[in-house]
């Protein structure tokens, strides 16, 4: 999700918001868990009953498009290798969760990457299986 260190989202929790978490216990050390739940303050742009999305603030030095959003599950999941069977609804559903803010952004027709990271040689660094959609310009090969 960019650079290491636990501090960049921080300035969310000056506008914490009551809990709504339905899933799976949050997990309290896990950034993502805290947004997915509501207490992190992050406004969402999408939510359902497995996930949820939020937008990258402008701004921010990992912010790589006009649009780049994620999709996360609400259930802690770290990443690719520890999904199982049982996730896979909640993982399917970050495709089509994606899709749909996708088309409330107005990128559906011009087009958009889904990636999602596994792992130190892919620069994973947040713990919390997450899939990254970008869009709003023309992204090359390697970004
Ligand atoms: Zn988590």
């Amino acid at each position: 999700m960019g650079p290491p260190g636990r501090l960049r989202w921080r300035y969310y929790s000056a506008s914490p918001r009551a809990c709504y978490h339905r899933g799976a216990l949050p997990n309290d050390d896990c950034l993502l868990c805290r947004i997915a739940s509501g207490r992190a303050g992050v406004p969402l742009l999408y939510e359902d009953d497995l996930v949820v999305a939020f937008d990258i603030p402008e701004g921010q030095p990992w912010r790589q498009a006009p649009v780049h959003f994620l999709v996360i599950p609400k259930e802690h999941i770290p990443s690719a290798r520890e999904a199982e069977a049982r996730h896979e609804l909640a993982l399917g559903r970050l495709v089509t969760a994606a899709a749909k803010v996708a088309k409330g952004m107005g990128i559906s027709e011009s087009g958009y990457r889904l990636a999602s990271n596994t792992g130190d040689d892919a620069g994973q660094t947040e713990f919390h299986i997450h899939l990254h959609c970008l869009g709003g310009r023309k992204l090359g090969p390697k970004g």
